[in-house]
């Protein structure tokens, strides 16, 4: 398949839109947008932090996806998040 081809060939040489997804952090409530582009054999676990408690996440992509706050946290609490409490 010629166009099967020349796609797997562009989107290895080219980053793509990989997701754009509406998340919720479960550790604070704050709800916030992660965008992130693909690029074949360039994906890898990339980190991507809470805009509001600075909780790690991770999602597999090629570059270090863009986050924008959509609204602050609702646990009332003024704490940064702390891996492993
Ligand atoms: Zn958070």
């Amino acid at each position: 398949m010629e166009g099967d081809e020349f796609m797997s060939d562009w989107s290895a040489r080219n980053g793509y839109p990989g997701g754009d997804n509406e998340e919720k952090c479960n550790f604070c409530g704050c709800k916030y947008r992660v965008q992130y582009s693909l690029q074949d054999g360039h994906n890898e676990r990339e980190e991507y932090y809470c805009p509001d408690c600075g909780k790690e996440y991770g999602v597999r992509a090629s570059l270090t996806p863009t986050v924008t706050k959509i609204s602050g946290r609702t646990d009332n609490r003024d704490v940064k998040y702390i891996e492993g409490e």
